[in-house]
């Protein structure tokens, strides 16, 4: 239900990643762009498009449950806060942990940092941003001497070369990269991607360099090297404002001594490498975009330093159209950053490093147990609570059973940690294992802040009643906090008073030692609080863009110089094993974000990539007999599991590469972080999720199924075969196969088996077919003449109908009961006329792949606008666009 609020359309921001796009929920239900917000001046992608679709609430948490049973908040709140006291008591500070996220509010986050690191007195508070940002923020702070991200997004369109390392932008941050595209095609902007794939983002870039996985810090170490042989280096800025310049050097040279040898490391073409190093020291406005592939990697933090220095070295910093910059995954890892909710941060932008940040923090909070060191970072903290030091541990908004590495021995440290909560809006692999699940407000019915990558401060708005009895974080965090008797300091009765006191921390004793400072937003009225405009510090100085950083040469050191970092050279953690001789990389679908909690719920998000999947390169596969859309057992030091193969050229030789999104709730694959390995950045403690040795083989199939059904919670657990499920209209289509047989040769499977697959308790009406010859049986249950499920069985996939036309008539039973001519047809494998469309290409308008190559023959469309024209594809959000160019006959 929308609330009745005034005035309408509500403003808000996108609760997926960091672009922090704004979005305005309209009074009909719907959920478009915000056409006045800076980062998307009205532009949403895919999965924001699809926001009104997430906002169903049938599968919602919507009351605290103990061991399975409801209980009320008073009891929930009571358990937490004596088990946290009693736990301090016995065992000290440090066996309490908290585990939060870049998807909380900074209202939420603040008061979670505020919390352990000043009452209960521990910085054992690790958020999932650990996952994403640590890398990027150890580099800010080697440089820089604050975690700055000294550009903005306006200088896209003032580059004249954007370098994208490590990032996919076209399906992680896709509207920001339709500005790069917009600005290519108005300014000639060069666009160069540093991927070991070829990505949607290499769709119209002028180069695109496929370097080794892990090898960033040589291909950088190289330019800074040959920056400095060819005179690009700006002398007087190096010499004004920064230190350490010769150290970088003399470590670049031993890295990078030629051009060879860059090439040897990288697995790049020599001429590849002197182009790219050519085109960087002649552009004056250069943007280095940096993502995940950068980040996450056990040299991340010398990944951005090695970038950052080439950036020092030409001054090409904080001016228009220049400057290294971090794109943040989540919608408010800046936020957290800038409340201290690292374990190794403080708060504020002030450092567990620093004793007097320490103590002027302590007097600011009056905190009466201030934590005087880091505490515990997410892979340790698990591991803490595996081996019985960690006692008590808070989840909040985040889904660690499934998105850290070894995520089985995440599973096996919940289940031996005496006492977990798990604070979600829906149930998760993690809730699974919680004991006390917390029903926490979602987005569209929270109140606060988000910061997005260029450092802009929105508002996020309720437009929505919470289901139930969810409640939102910060007022969960407060009331455990009140009955620790912490209630004096933690009197808060609105977000506007938590972001207050958080601005007024960021200008306490400041005076300019930090560039965090949001001092002029300390004196908001709660009326101001709730019209804020979308604001960027360091901020307002007379606008609502505080704009870039550095530009004048004055960093954040106490010398007010920036530092070169020598970043020598360290081959990857892991590497190929006779045993594993393929590496694991792991990434986002376009149209899904996280665990699919949201997203996986949405039938047109599901049509893009609607299986766990693997993608690897065509001789990979033949050398050990794997086809395209055969199931193969992939297999690390860590686990195994099962999934589909998908043949790209865009993968190079010996490298593969899976979605990290699918689950147990989604598939029984699991998620694929159970084979990934926990090899930590020394610096950072972000751990790798690219390079994981694995091998892989093919598994024997005895049978293929497709069943279709409505209801229940959906997930197959313990079926005992593959099964994946993906969103339709009115329910789910589940992918099956088996590699066992599901009953003796000739003989149709038993009826309780069906019965249970079908989720059917009444089959009443349940209509069958079958030909044991042939080894096919398709199955249609009806429940007062609507299609309940359908399930269909063969012993090759490809006597399975078309997916996309039987949830079509899926969906047309919800609205009326099936014609008879309808049932019958459906049966026949021929569940409605026409051809498949096939896989969903554009998700905004529901245009599959068959559809799109039959109409750019048929009509003879030679461009993406006139695919445009024809079939709306590509008109609305862009995402699809660098697939419909691929599937041009002369891509362009
Ligand atoms: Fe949301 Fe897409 Fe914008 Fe990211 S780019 S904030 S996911 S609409």
């Amino acid at each position: 239900m929308f609330v009745a609020r005034e005035p309408s359309p509500v403003r808000s921001t996108c609760p997926y990643c960091g672009v922090g796009c704004g979005i305005l929920a309209m009074a009909d239900g719907t959920i478009i762009g915000d056409p006045q917000h800076p980062a998307n001046a009205g532009r949403l992608c895919s999965k924001g498009s699809a926001l009104a679709e997430t906002l169903g609430e049938t599968t919602r948490l919507l009351h605290p449950m103990w061991r399975g049973r409801r209980i009320s908040w008073e009891e929930a709140l009571d358990r937490i806060a004596t088990t946290f006291a009693e736990t301090v008591a016995r065992h000290g500070p440090d066996a309490v942990a908290l585990y939060g996220s870049g998807q909380f509010l900074t209202e939420d986050y603040y008061v979670a940092n505020k919390l352990m690191k000043g009452f209960i007195g521990t910085a054992n508070i690790d958020t999932n941003s650990r996952l994403c940002m640590a890398s990027s923020v150890a580099g800010h702070v080697r440089a820089f001497g604050e975690d700055v991200v000294p550009g903005c997004y306006d200088d896209i369109e003032a580059a004249d070369l954007i370098v994208l390392v490590g990032s996919n932008a076209a399906w992680c941050h896709p509207v920001l990269f339709r500005r790069m595209m917009a600005a290519k095609a108005k300014r000639g902007t060069k666009i160069i991607v540093i991927d070991p794939r070829r990505t949607a983002s290499c769709d119209g870039a002028d180069g695109h360099l496929a370097l080794r996985p892990g090898s960033d810090v040589a291909l950088f170490a190289g330019l800074l090297a040959h920056l400095e042989a060819t005179g690009a280096i700006a002398l007087r800025f190096v010499e004004a404002h920064t230190a350490g310049f010769a150290t970088a050097l003399a470590a670049a040279h031993q890295t990078a001594p030629d051009p060879q040898r860059v090439a040897v490391l990288t697995d790049l073409a020599p001429q590849a490498i002197a182009d790219f190093y050519a085109e960087f020291a002649a552009t004056e406005r250069v943007v280095t975009f940096y993502s995940q592939g950068v980040n996450q990697s056990s040299a991340g933090t010398d990944k951005v330093n090695a970038i950052l220095n080439c950036h020092l070295a030409t001054g090409r910093i904080g001016r228009p159209g220049m400057g290294p910059f971090s794109l943040t995954g989540q919608p408010n890892a800046m936020g957290g950053r800038e409340v201290g909710g690292l374990a190794n941060q403080l708060a504020a932008h002030m450092s567990f490093a620093e004793p007097a940040d320490i103590e002027r923090v302590r007097r600011f909070w009056q905190a009466p147990r201030m934590a005087q060191r880091p505490g515990l970072k997410a892979v340790e903290l698990f591991d803490a609570a595996l081996d019985g030091k960690v006692k008590a541990l808070w989840i909040l908004a985040t889904n660690p059973a499934v998105s850290l590495p070894r995520s089985n021995r995440v599973r096996a440290a919940l289940a031996a940690c005496p006492f977990v909560v798990v604070s979600d809006c829906w149930p998760t692999d993690t809730t699974a294992q919680a004991n006390l699940v917390l029903p926490a407000a979602g987005f569209a019915e929270k109140d606060g802040t988000v910061t997005n990558s260029e450092r802009y401060i929105s508002r996020q708005r309720p437009f929505k009643s919470p289901p139930g009895e969810a409640k939102p974080d910060w007022w969960a965090l407060t009331e455990v906090a009140r009955r620790m008797g912490f209630g004096e300091s933690f009197s808060y009765a609105r977000p506007a008073e938590i972001f207050r006191e958080h601005a007024a921390l960021s200008a306490f004793e400041n005076d300019g030692a930090r560039a965090f400072d949001l001092g002029g937003l300390a004196v908001l009225s709660d009326a101001d609080y709730e019209r804020l405009e979308p604001v960027q510090w360091p901020a307002p100085k007379g606008g609502r863009g505080g704009g870039r950083l550095f530009g004048d040469g004055r960093f954040m050191h106490k010398d007010g110089r920036a530092r070169f970092v020598p970043t020598p050279w360290r081959a990857p953690a892991s590497a190929p094993q006779a045993e594993r001789p393929l590496l694991l990389n792991t990434g986002r679908s376009r149209d899904q974000w996280h665990t699919m909690t949201r997203t996986g719920l949405v039938a047109r998000l599901a049509g893009h990539a609607s299986e766990p999947f693997i993608d690897m390169h065509p001789l990979d596969a033949e050398a050990v007999q794997l086809v395209a859309g055969g199931l193969a057992r992939i297999e690390s030091r860590h686990g195994s599991t099962v999934m589909r193969i998908r043949l790209s050229e865009d993968q190079r030789r010996g490298e593969i590469f899976a979605s990290m999104h699918w689950n147990d709730r989604f598939a029984s694959s699991g998620p694929i972080d159970r084979l990934v390995g926990a090899e930590l950045d020394p610096v950072s403690d972000q751990p790798e999720f690219k390079v994981t040795p694995v091998a892989l083989r093919p598994c024997a199939l005895h049978w293929h199924g497709l069943l279709l059904r409505r209801g229940g919670s959906g997930v197959l657990a313990g079926a005992g075969f593959y099964w994946s499920r993906a969103a339709i209209e009115g329910g789910f289509a589940y992918a099956l196969a088996g590699s066992a047989p599901f009953a003796a040769e000739g003989e149709g499977p038993s009826s309780d088996w069906v019965a249970a697959i079908l989720g059917a308790s009444d089959l009443r009406d349940l209509v069958v077919y079958a030909d044991p010859a042939k080894g096919v049986f398709r199955y249609a249950n009806f429940v007062e003449g609507r299609l309940e499920a359908c399930l269909f069985l063969a012993q090759d996939a490809a006597s399975l109908p078309a997916q996309d036309l039987l949830a079509e008539m899926f969906a047309a039973s919800c609205v009326s009961p099936l014609t008879p001519a309808a049932r019958s047809r459906l049966l026949s494998g021929k569940a409605a006329s026409g051809r498949s469309a096939g896989r969903t290409v554009c998700a905004c308008f529901g245009v599959g792949r068959e559809t799109l190559i039959e109409a750019i023959a048929e009509k003879k469309l030679d461009s993406v606008a006139a695919i445009g024209n024809a079939l709306r594809a590509g008109t609305n959000c862009g995402s699809c666009i660098p697939e419909l160019r691929s599937l041009l006959p002369i891509p362009g």
